[in-house]
């Protein structure tokens, strides 16, 4: 499997490190260099391998560890969330037009990177979320491609649109698009030509495609098995034609594992998808999170570190009770639940999650209350940043002349500070009742 050798290695160094309890400086530079050497081996770019080392030392001294972890695990923390953030941090979905509009999207890559099949295999994952693509076959030199998608098409029993006589691309992607207007089709993928190494024609021709339809995303395929020249190929196509993001195939191969870890940094695109196997159904969509998790192998340190966050959290959502039940609530405090609400997912999330049996007739809110609630909090949340730290811990500061400067920096008007002030009042008044009434509190809503 791919990444087999890194992880091994990475393991080796980070059990080394555990064992010593303690750890000097010298120990996590020696350890740094080892992780650069197997990078470098796991065929990562040079410049990349090279600032994550720098983020990771730099966060590594000086750093204070956590409870419930020793120095070892503590430095396996930082490399996990590095890598995690080397690849992209959070999972990027294919960007649709919404509703029923129309979407186009245009394949690029080498040939053999494994373009025609994800072609077909992306056509079943939005089928599947109930659109209707039109397969466009955009290479006109090799008839072969042009049977493959079709053969592709049929099984995912997609429609494949093709015209043999024709030798542009723009033509056929124009046709293309009036006809899957005509027919019902909510989105067209167009497979175009690759060639076996980057040339002038093969980028002229993406963008004539792109002068003659709209193209609303353009995905990059390549092959993880190239390794390096997989990224540079990547950072051609993004200044030569401009991409949106990549889908790297192959990733179930014996590959080194370079690409997935550098593409990312490399053009600045997110990883979409990771193609997984030669079968059509074969398509994973990319985690960063789960990706770093593997590539470290390490799931008995990495729940601890969970754990030891998970009580960070609680620690802090019962200092906020007990501030709340004393009414000492702050708006600093109010920032600090604001975050937690977004490590929790956001205001709908929440909801979603709350057994709804308890809470009568409740049925949690809906999208526009949701987006009107989040919408607000933003608000709110400006209105704070714009405070200095001593006015939010002391909200009784707040005379004309500064809530004058608040509402300026936050670009609202002065009478929306001054109710945000208002209903913060009211709203501690709320909880200090609440506390007097003996009523349980945990992590409350900041709204
Ligand atoms: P294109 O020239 O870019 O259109 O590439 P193709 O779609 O024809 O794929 C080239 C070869 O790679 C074919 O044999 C595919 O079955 C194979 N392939 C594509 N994606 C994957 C993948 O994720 N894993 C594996 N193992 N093989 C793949």
């Amino acid at each position: 499997m791919a990444f087999d050798s890194l992880t091994e290695k990475l393991q080796n160094i980070f059990r080394q490190l555990r064992s010593k309890g303690r750890l000097t400086e010298e120990d996590v530079k020696e350890a740094l260099k080892e992780i650069k050497r197997a990078l470098l081996a796991a065929d990562v770019n040079f410049k990349v391998v090279k600032e994550f080392i720098g983020n990771v030392q730099q966060r590594a001294v000086g750093q204070d560890v956590m409870n419930g972890l020793n120095p070892g695990q503590m430095v396996v923390k930082i490399v996990n969330e590095e890598l995690t953030s080397l690849m992209g941090s959070e999972t990027t979905e294919i960007a649709l037009q919404p509703g029923k509009a129309m979407t186009v999207i245009m394949m690029a890559g080498l040939q053999g990177a494994g373009k025609t099949t994800t072609t077909a295999k992306l056509a079943g994952k939005f089928k599947q979320k109930g659109k209707k693509p039109l397969l466009v076959a955009c290479d006109v030199y090799r008839p072969a491609a042009i049977s493959q998608l079709k053969i592709n098409g049929e099984k995912q029993q997609v429609e494949v649109f093709s015209m043999e006589d024709s030798r542009k691309p723009a033509e056929i992607a124009r046709e293309a698009v009036a006809y899957a207007e005509k027919n019902g089709h909510n989105l067209v993928i167009l497979d175009t030509a690759g060639r076996l190494h980057i040339d002038e024609e093969m980028m002229e021709e993406l963008q004539q495609i792109k002068k003659a339809v709209t193209v609303h995303q353009t995905i990059l395929v390549i092959d993880a098995m190239t390794g390096q020249d997989a990224v540079n190929a990547a950072k051609e196509f993004h200044e030569k034609a401009g991409i949106d993001g990549v889908i790297i195939t192959k990733l179930d191969g014996d590959t080194r594992g370079g690409a997935a870890l550098s593409v990312k940094a490399v053009t600045g695109k997110p990883i979409f998808y990771v193609g997984m196997g030669e079968k059509l159904s074969d398509l994973e969509q990319f985690y960063p999170e789960r990706m770093a998790s593997r590539i470290l192998g390490m799931g008995d340190v990495l729940s601890l570190i969970e754990k030891a966050e998970a009580q960070i959290d609680e620690d802090k959502a019962k200092e906020m009770s007990r501030k709340l039940k004393k009414a000492q609530f702050d708006f600093e405090d109010y920032l600090e639940s604001v975050k937690q609400m977004k490590n929790m997912g956001g205001i709908g999330n929440i909801m979603n999650m709350l057994p709804m049996g308890g809470l009568g007739k409740m049925k949690g809110l809906s999208e526009d209350q949701t987006s009107q609630a989040e919408r607000s909090m933003a608000r709110m949340e400006a209105m704070i940043y714009s405070m200095t730290v001593q006015e939010r811990r002391d909200p009784d500061l707040l005379n004309p002349s500064r809530k004058h400067r608040i509402a300026k920096g936050a670009g609202v008007d002065i009478s929306e500070v001054n109710r945000m002030i208002k209903q913060f009042g009211e709203m501690k008044k709320m909880m200090k009742m609440m506390g007097k009434g003996g009523r349980r509190g945990g992590f409350r809503l900041p709204f």
